[in-house]
């Protein structure tokens, strides 16, 4: 599938290591200082793009129909493996 770009994934995971422009990482639902309001990373293609980042592709199983079912399914992903 391609990315719908909802932001599901730059939003409802943690991100434990610091980033750019967040120092202390990212917690869990919350937006990533990245993130512009069209949802695009404004890292993308650039070194500074954490690598946990470059891990996360688009599938039916964590993005489903919706904005809203992704983050449900990322945030139950995320709980799992805390
Ligand atoms: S750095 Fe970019 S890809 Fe990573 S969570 Fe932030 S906006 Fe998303």
């Amino acid at each position: 599938m391609d990315c719908r770009k909802c932001g599901a994934c730059c939003i409802a995971p943690s991100i434990t290591t610091p980033i750019p422009n967040m120092p202390h990482g990212k917690p869990a639902g919350a937006r990533c200082a990245n993130l512009n309001d069209r949802n695009e990373c404004t890292l993308y293609g650039q070194t500074a793009r954490p690598a946990f980042c470059a891990g996360w592709q688009p599938l039916p199983e964590v993005c489903g129909q919706s904005f809203s079912e992704a983050m449900t399914r990322i945030t139950t992903l995320e709980q799992a493996t805390a």
